[in-house]
């Protein structure tokens, strides 16, 4: 009998159509089950890393720094600052007598040298336990530098990867409102939860530049310190990703009454609705914003549609498995591989909530498994089961794809093309085709041996 899945683990996992829903989720990790999950550090890492002219200090042992240096290879439009990666390399005589005066001078040394417009300082676990003042070493920093120098309350224990994005929105908030709104159009917004991987920021300023709406602050890909200080002049947030930085929208309402709105700019239908919310709200600003919205979505499928469906002759009927970090992606993905005639069979995320996953559960097929804060062995073993051909994940998912010999999209971490807005869903069908299409998977010992028939349920039931 099979003993893959942990008697633990069974009950953040579900199959649809085959049980009633239920899904535990939203807690930690279960210790020794080896998690795909991040920590809370890279949590926060990941939210504030595209802030491209802030300096980003990683307050603890080397390879903190290094496992999350430049994670997601985010690109930016002028300074490259967030693409490096400084520690103040916490050593064990540090440990036993405290790092705070290190952090200083590490501070001060940098901020002297690449004169960044503010500095973040991320909290690791191993300062959570020796108990460093980083408050008081921001403040005097601060004061003397007079940029603002944020603490980062990021320790990799304290929870899961949620509580990292909150660590995040919070030391952000602490600089918005610090900035000039003079200027800014009562038709503006700012771009929440997008990272700019490849250029996607870029893609959806420009539909809002088409439509005459301003984007005050890219929060964060691509992202400034000037314009997120002055981000409380914008009209409406946009929070795509909801997970990383749903957070600082509901912060923003509550102190200067911003409304905000979840948007997604993957895949046809979402970038279109998103498109829509905006032009919906400012309506009674521009009686023409929804001509020129329709007009904008219909342009830009009449050059997608007939692309997507010479794809799609190729790809129907094939298998997809994924796993994302937010929940809030894979309602997107899923829609964008019906208009490639493909089936989503496996399913999971990191940091899904019991909502996400029951919206998740109601937009799925029969049978298709669902599975919270997995690990690889689970994976694998699913991906086995449903003898998928394509894995859609990020850099830690990949190794699991080739080794099992199924073809792999990076839809996270190292990619460098833009899969975000309609040109975007045209370049992940392209990217899928090329993956699942490769003559090589026919060499490969899975494909060569037959179709494999593990039986995860019979695992999952003991
Ligand atoms: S913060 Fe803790 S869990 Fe996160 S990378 Fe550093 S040591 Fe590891």
């Amino acid at each position: 009998m099979n003993k893959t899945i942990l008697e633990e683990r069974k009950s953040q996992m579900h199959r649809i159509g085959e049980e009633p829903f239920a899904m535990a989720c939203d807690r930690p990790s279960l210790a020794g089950a080896v998690s795909q999950r991040a920590c809370v550090f890279c949590g926060s890492r990941v939210v504030l890393y595209p802030i491209a002219d802030a300096l980003h200090l990683v307050h603890g042992p080397i390879g903190c720094a290094t496992y999350t240096w430049d994670i997601r290879g985010a690109i930016s439009s002028g300074p490259q600052l967030h693409r490096l990666s400084f520690s103040t390399d916490l050593q064990e005589m540090d440990v036993i007598f405290g790092g705070e005066k290190k952090l200083e001078a590490s501070l001060r040394e940098l901020i002297s040298l690449h004169s960044p417009k503010a500095a973040f300082v991320y909290s690791t676990c191993i300062v959570g336990l020796i108990g460093d003042d980083m408050e008081a070493v921001c403040r005097r920093v601060s004061a003397d530098t007079g940029i603002p120098v944020l603490p980062v309350m990021s320790e990799g224990f304290k929870g899961n990867k949620r509580e990292g994005y909150a660590a995040a929105c919070k030391a952000m908030f602490r600089l918005v409102g610090t900035g000039d709104t003079t200027g800014i159009s009562p038709m503006s917004v700012n771009i929440l939860g997008d990272f700019n991987l490849a250029g996607e920021t870029w893609i959806v300023r420009e539909y809002f530049k088409r439509m005459g709406v301003e984007a005050v602050a890219n929060i964060t890909g691509d992202g400034r310190v000037d314009d997120i200080r002055r981000c409380h002049g914008a009209a409406l947030n946009l929070v795509q990703c909801s997970g990383a930085t749903m957070e600082l929208a509901k912060m923003m309402e509550e102190k200067y009454g911003i409304p905000y709105q979840r948007v997604s700019y993957l895949g046809v239908e979402d970038m279109a609705d998103s498109l829509y919310k905006v032009a919906d709200f400012f309506a009674d600003k521009d009686p023409d914003i929804k001509a020129k919205t329709v007009a904008l979505v219909r342009e830009e499928l009449s050059v997608l549609m007939p692309k997507l469906a010479e794809l799609r002759r190729d790809l129907e009927g094939k298998k997809v498995a994924m796993y994302v970090g937010g929940s809030f992606k894979a309602f997107s993905l899923i829609k964008a591989f019906r208009h490639l005639g493909m089936r989503v069979v496996v399913v999971g995320s990191q940091t899904g909530t019991e909502e996400d996953y029951k919206e998740l559960a109601a937009i799925s097929d029969p049978g298709t498994i669902i599975v919270d804060d997995a690990n690889p062995l689970e994976l694998a073993q699913f991906i086995k089961e449903k003898d998928v051909d394509v894995f859609v994940g990020g850099v830690k998912e990949r190794p699991i794809a080739y080794k099992l010999g199924v073809g792999f999209c990076d839809h996270n971490h190292e990619r460098k093309i833009a899969l975000e807005g309609f040109i975007g869903m045209y370049n992940f069908a392209k990217e899928i085709h090329a993956s699942v299409m490769s003559p090589v998977w026919k060499f490969m010992p899975r494909r060569a041996a037959g179709r494999v028939t593990c039986t995860t349920k019979e695992a999952v039931n003991g």
